[in-house]
């Protein structure tokens, strides 16, 4: 399989090619339930493979330190304005390595080494680029944390108010990794101009939904929207930074060369294509069957009998609470992992557990979504998911390699985008 699509590199490097080629059958096998990865198209995936590897282009479009950009210059520029007229800014920088450099572009753009900043508690769904404490983040700067409340799963804006008033951070951050809701971006804005804070949406996860028009946009809010390119939007790995014009030179200066040299050019064309499926009325319509997906799969599980964090979903993502179950997080996701099923281990809010060892699994519909999986799927998914943690309860191996085949059997039938047919 990999000689065909590979054949320099199978030449060259056979052991490397097979372990390419061993994920493409993995990819291709199992069902992927993590909610921030994707399949990219095979055109996405020629773009991030061609020859702009080969050139340096530090700067921007136009600005360059290095001679013969009249191809990169180019490549950015469409870059550029296919992100703007997508999320509706002023202003893109598509040169990000990925969303941790991103975010911290923003804290070198606003904010100085022991000011105060503020995002969600990393187990209560954020990103530990939001200010936690194990991310620089959270020990250059002094991260204040929010949290969503005990009873509802949901963030509560009175609360975050009031820590904001207190504090009067420098940054917010809004956004995050675990978060099955919808985030209400205009309360958080009212809140940031209260507090006379510069405001970030970390849309990482939701980009794509918000580009398909299946969540809110922060666009019009927030002083800065930071995204990742790779999750819902369905790009190369990579990220972007979007404001309004004020704030363009601090964005760009952060970026470089305040931290990062040369652009990942093969990246920027990849982004570059990604931004242009994602312009189309099939990523539209992609957008709002991931969304009505996650819909189903979730009310499906708790006719089965699981508890979700926040009592379900209103976008790609569900965090099952399995604190009622005998079985811990980590030991259902490898349960599920050895039944064709990838998700991963999380901690729920108020977790118990250790972060190592968590009571939650989070698992989202983008991928399978990408594959053309539909509502009338999503039962059976929620049937092996069951099944799963049931056997990982009892040490029923048998059941978990019975699923195991269910699964390939039915991916068999829905290719993936951009890998050779199972
Ligand atoms: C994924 C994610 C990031 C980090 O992106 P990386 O590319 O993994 O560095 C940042 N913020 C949020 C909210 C994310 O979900």
């Amino acid at each position: 399989m990999s000689a065909s699509r590979h054949p320099a590199l199978s030449a060259t490097d056979p052991e490397l090619a097979s372990f390419v080629a061993a994920e493409e059958v993995l990819q291709a096998q199992t069902l992927r339930l993590i909610p921030s990865e994707n399949y990219v198209s095979a055109a996405v995936l020629e773009a991030s493979g061609t020859v702009l590897q080969n050139k340096y282009s530090e700067g921007y479009p136009g600005r360059r330190y290095y001679e013969g950009q009249q191809n990169i210059d180019r490549v950015e520029a469409l870059a550029i304005e296919r992100a703007k007229g997508l999320f509706g800014v002023d202003h893109a920088n598509v040169q990000p390595y990925s969303g941790s450099p991103a975010n911290l572009a923003v804290y070198l753009a606003f904010a100085k080494p022991g000011d105060t900043v503020m995002g969600m508690a990393l187990p209560m769904g954020g990103h530990l680029t939001h200010g936690w404490g194990v991310s620089a983040t959270g020990s250059w700067f002094r991260g204040v944390q929010y949290g969503v409340q005990a009873d509802t799963g949901l963030i509560d804006y009175d609360a975050v108010r009031e820590l904001a008033l207190a504090e009067r951070p420098k940054l917010i951050f809004c956004g995050g990794t675990a978060l099955p809701r919808t985030i209400d971006f205009a309360a958080f804005a009212s809140i940031a101009e209260e507090a006379g804070s510069i405001l970030v949406a970390d849309v990482a996860h939701i980009a794509g939904l918000i580009a398909g028009g299946a969540h809110p946009s922060p666009a019009g809010h927030v002083d800065v929207i930071s995204t990742t390119t790779h999750k819902t939007l369905r790009g190369p790995r990579g990220a972007m930074l979007m404001c309004r014009e004020e704030h363009a030179k601090a964005i760009d200066k952060a970026v470089f060369p305040g931290l990062q040299g040369g652009p990942h050019n093969q990246t920027t064309a990849g982004i570059a294509v990604a931004l242009h499926e994602a312009a189309q009325p099939s990523f539209t319509a992609y957008a709002h069957a991931v969304v009505a997906n996650a819909k189903a799969l979730a009310a499906a599980l708790l006719e089965r009998g699981f508890d979700l964090v926040s009592g379900g979903t209103d976008n790609h993502l569900i965090l099952i609470d399995l604190t009622g179950k005998d079985v811990p997080g980590k030991v259902a996701a490898k349960a599920l992992d050895r039944a064709g099923i990838v998700v991963n281990y999380n901690t729920v809010p108020f977790d118990p557990r250790k972060p190592f060892d968590p009571s939650g699994v989070r698992i989202g519909t983008p991928s399978l979504t990408s594959r053309g999986l539909s509502a009338e799927h999503m039962p059976v998914v929620a049937d092996w998911i069951a099944r799963s943690v049931d056997a990982a309860a009892k040490g029923d191996e048998p059941t978990l390699a019975a699923v195991r085949a269910e699964v390939a059997d039915l991916m068999a039938a829905f290719p993936a985008p951009g890998l050779p047919l199972p």
